[in-house]
């Protein structure tokens, strides 16, 4: 483990990009304990280096829960966290402590749109299947039918969850030339006439997209939300596509899916565990289309995110405005 500076003292839950580091090196506040790693830190050394700390800089990885808030103990003020999702934190016992949370909202919306999209045309048109074809030998020449896909030309999209990175999709999806853009939530969301987005029930979404993108929260209400009853009410041509939370989607009932042809295809971000073990069934499909959790991975993003995760922490120990704080 690194030491650096002195102060209050914050743990830092894995190597970040320099931006933040030079924030909070320079401040002159606080004392870091850094693991510096680019591997997890392990929960044995995650409960060690937050004793006593007053702040936690953590990623989406780490669990902070009721026994690593035990463990910090009463001077925990912030945890600043290196994400916008906050899933992994225990919200509940961190509010009862009445301890400060700093999230990244807004800095990573665009590059993560970008990848859903990516991800989206990769999966529709078959492209990491092409691109093997290509180095295997099975190109043998131009057929009529093979590798066809779907494209978005007049096309019904249904975006489940219209926050920040929804929105940015759908500005991005447009301008393919989709006919009609459905969306659902828990609220019909003023923003979404810049789109012509639908407010539509989740039934009649699910079964006029073409393309399904899901970009919700994970919550208690939406984990395990795209089940067996949610994929067999889609389109037998439909692609899904999926950059929020792996635990939204039930990945068995998503391989059943695919492997069935109740669903055409489908493109994954995120995965439940994280990584997918490389023997995963869904990994036999072709169908399939899986990266490891890239949404937001581009070198200005990820400088952004660890500065403005630096800054909310700096904020939560010296008791001032963050630039992002969580309203717990
Ligand atoms: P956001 O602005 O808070 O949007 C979240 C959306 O989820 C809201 O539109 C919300 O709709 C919707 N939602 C919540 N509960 C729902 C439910 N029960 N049914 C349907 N929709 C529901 O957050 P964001 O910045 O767009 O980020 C969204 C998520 O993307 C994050 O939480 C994170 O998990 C994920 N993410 C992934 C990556 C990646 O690398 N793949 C990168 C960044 C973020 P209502 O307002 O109507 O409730």
């Amino acid at each position: 483990m690194q030491k650096v500076g002195k102060m209050m003292k914050v743990f830092v839950t894995r190597r970040i990009p320099p931006e933040g580091m030079q924030i909070l090196s320079s401040a002159g506040v606080c004392e870091m304990s850094v693991w510096d790693s680019d591997e997890p830190v392990p929960k044995t050394e995650l409960l060690k280096g937050v004793q006593g700390a007053a702040g936690i800089l953590c990623l989406l990885s780490d669990k902070i829960d009721a026994e690593v808030l035990n463990a910090a103990g009463p001077n925990l003020k912030v945890i600043s966290t290196l994400s916008v999702g906050f899933d992994h934190l225990a919200l509940d016992e961190i509010k009862k402590r009445g301890i400060r949370v700093g999230y990244t909202p807004d800095v990573l919306t665009d590059a993560t749109a970008e990848l859903t999209v990516a991800l989206l045309l990769a999966t529709a048109r078959r492209l990491p299947e092409g691109v093997e074809e290509v180095k295997n030998g099975g190109w043998s020449t131009w057929k009529p039918l093979w590798l066809c896909g779907y494209g978005l030309s007049g096309s019904t999209v249904g975006i489940i969850g219209l926050g920040r990175i929804g929105m940015a999709i759908a500005q991005r999806l447009m301008p393919f030339g989709v006919k009609r853009l459905l969306y659902t939530g828990r609220t019909a969301k003023p923003h979404a006439a810049e789109v012509n987005g639908e407010f539509a029930p989740i039934d009649t979404l699910l079964s006029e997209s073409d393309f399904i993108v899901i970009s919700c929260s994970l919550t208690p209400e939406t984990q395990g939300l795209c089940d067996k009853a949610f994929f067999s009410k889609m389109k037998n041509t439909a692609v899904f596509v999926n950059t929020s939370r792996g635990a939204v989607v039930n990945q068995e009932d998503l391989y059943e899916a695919l492997k069935n042809g109740q669903i055409a295809a489908a493109g994954l971000d995120v995965t439940t565990p994280e990584p997918l073990p490389t023997n995963h069934p869904l990994l036999t499909l072709k169908n399939c289309v899986v990266l490891p959790h890239i949404g937001s991975a581009t070198y200005s993003t990820r400088g952004i995110m660890s500065s403005l995760a630096a800054r909310n922490l700096l904020a939560g120990l010296q008791g001032t405005d963050m630039p992002s704080e969580l309203k717990v």
